[in-house]
């Protein structure tokens, strides 16, 4: 472009950006929760469970039976694709699980650990990126050294986490969003999970936090199956390596729901037995309330159908919307996701941070630019979240419109910059 043409790009950017803040909109996108709408869908929790024993007489309602209902157990078992015993249910977050295995290994070592992690000089863990914040987050509060490789649309890059762990042993797991992943929607393939399955590691006792959050949670037709990580490393002579996690936070009641965790029966005893020295048991209610409000494996899928014909038409709309408004225009990529929570934009390099403050004093509420990489930082500054499942639809065209305007601007902006600057 010209530098008047340029010039001209800019006045029109801004004079769209002013009639955009002269709206007063008030808009989020932060997080991915599920919406009002999605929670009313499971409000028959509310009045179950109908009694208070469990299908062998068991008495819900007391102490005991700290690796979860039985029957419950068994549903997500076959949902995840596991035995039962490899399964335990617990509370209402898959985080906490995942964050008692990491304190754990650190205070005490994992199974098959030869001191506890906190003893080694130092605990590194390999994060596809961009990734799941809270993932992030955790390893820093423990001070967990973090190690990015891509994130690609077949998983994590295989090739750069086999050259990182081949050699050091300080890297001691890593993590996998295996379905749907938080934020890129990309799908490890089999084929990735078989190699770091048995891919060689300089740690004997590395552990891949297989976080299946979006095992069931598809927006079409196709419904992808997750590449079985427990029965790969279990072959490739590493039963111990994986450690997978679920929960119907984004199923049932995001507040409310049952996660759970599932690897070697080794591991599992591990697991319980430290578990066990802080619960003498699980709350029972709630699993059989859900087992009783899903009643099979197939009411679980049967209800993901009531969630997708909720939320596919705003994943839609967030295509639609950029499509049209940012459509070969070179300022931006975005994925259209098969499943998950989450769509994936990449803005110009250099002017993520810039798009999500423009959207702030607009009274659009973004996810921080960094988000989805360790310590808030994306090297190119081009990383944005989006998270459509929460507003009704209208909010989420207006708020994509409302998007697609301040990535225009900065766009603009960064390109006058530089034409005047060269
Ligand atoms: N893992 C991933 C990848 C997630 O996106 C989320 C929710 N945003 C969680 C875990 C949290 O799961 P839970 O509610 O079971 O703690």
């Amino acid at each position: 472009m010209s530098a008047a043409d340029l010039a001209t790009l800019l006045e029109e950017q801004r004079a769209a950006y002013e009639d955009l803040k002269a709206r007063g909109l008030k808009l989020d996108l932060t997080r991915g929760k599920p919406s009002a709408e999605q929670l009313d869908l499971a409000d028959d929790l509310l009045r179950l469970p109908s009694e208070a024993r469990d299908a062998n007489g068991v008495d819900v309602r007391n102490y005991g039976g700290l690796e979860g209902l039985r029957e419950l157990r068994e549903m997500f078992a076959e949902l995840l694709g596991v035995e039962v015993d490899q399964v335990v249910a617990g509370g209402n977050s898959s985080l906490s699980m995942m964050r008692d295995c990491l304190v754990w290994m650190m205070l005490f070592g994992a199974v098959d650990s030869k001191r506890p992690w906190s003893k080694e000089d130092q605990v590194r863990f390999v994060c596809p990126v961009p990734g799941y914040d809270r993932h992030f987050t955790l390893l820093e509060s423990l001070g967990i050294e973090m190690l990015t490789v891509p994130m690609n649309d077949d998983g994590p890059d295989v090739d750069a986490i086999a050259a990182l762990v081949a050699d050091d042993p300080s890297v001691k797991g890593m993590w996998v969003v295996p379905t749907y992943a938080n934020p890129t929607g990309a799908v490890c393939s089999v084929e990735v999970a078989e190699r770091l399955a048995a891919m060689p590691t300089a740690a004997p006792d590395f552990k891949i936090f297989w976080d299946n959050a979006y095992a069931l949670h598809h927006l079409g037709d196709d419904e992808t199956e997750t590449a079985d990580i427990l029965s790969l490393a279990a072959a490739a002579d590493h039963p111990d390596r994986p450690v997978m996690f679920a929960s119907t936070s984004k199923i049932t009641f995001a507040g409310a729901g049952v996660a759970f965790l599932a690897a070697s029966t080794d591991n599992i005893r591990w697991y319980l037995q430290h578990l066990g020295t802080g619960s003498i048991g699980p709350d029972k209610v709630n699993h059989l309330r859900h087992a009783e409000f899903f009643g099979s494996p197939q009411g679980v899928r049967d209800h993901m159908a009531r969630h997708r014909a909720i939320i596919a038409p705003k994943f839609a709309e967030v295509d639609r919307v950029l499509s049209e408004r940012l459509g070969g225009r070179g300022v931006a990529t975005w994925n259209a996701p098969a499943g998950g929570y989450f769509v994936n934009l990449d803005v110009v390099p250099g002017t993520a941070s810039r798009v999500v403050a423009l959207a702030k004093d607009a009274g659009i509420a973004l996810t921080p630019a960094g988000s989805s990489f360790p310590y808030k930082q994306d090297p190119d500054d081009t990383n944005i979240r989006l998270a459509p499942t929460m507003p009704p639809l209208e909010e989420v065209t207006a708020a994509m419109e409302a998007v697609a305007t301040c990535v225009l601007l900065a766009a603009a902006e960064q390109a006058v910059e530089r034409a005047t600057a060269s």
